[in-house]
């Protein structure tokens, strides 16, 4: 069988996955988060950073499920393109 390096935490296994048994299971948790995200609390303006911070998913495995099958077709930007002169504190 195939060894390969787990994706997610380095470590080498042989599987048809690209994840080992271990991240297989965060994996699919964090999925989970992700999905009760996008159903109940994606909003105009929302970014990749928004869903890492609220879900506590990190960038990189957030990036590797949306780009996944299972979420074709969402698209989320990675940044907020800010007007700079919004945030512009008013000093009194
Ligand atoms: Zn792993």
């Amino acid at each position: 069988m195939e060894i390969k390096k787990c994706v997610r935490c380095g470590g080498f296994f042989s599987s048809e996955n690209e994840v080992c048994g271990i991240c297989e299971k965060k994996d699919s948790i964090d999925v989970n988060k992700l999905k009760g995200f996008l159903l109940e609390e994606l909003d105009v303006g929302t970014t990749k950073t928004d869903i890492s911070h609220s879900t506590g998913i990190t960038m990189k495995n957030l990036n590797r499920y949306l780009n996944g099958a299972e979420f074709k077709g969402v698209n989320i930007p990675e940044y907020k393109i800010e007007n700079v002169e919004d945030n512009v504190v008013t000093k009194v």
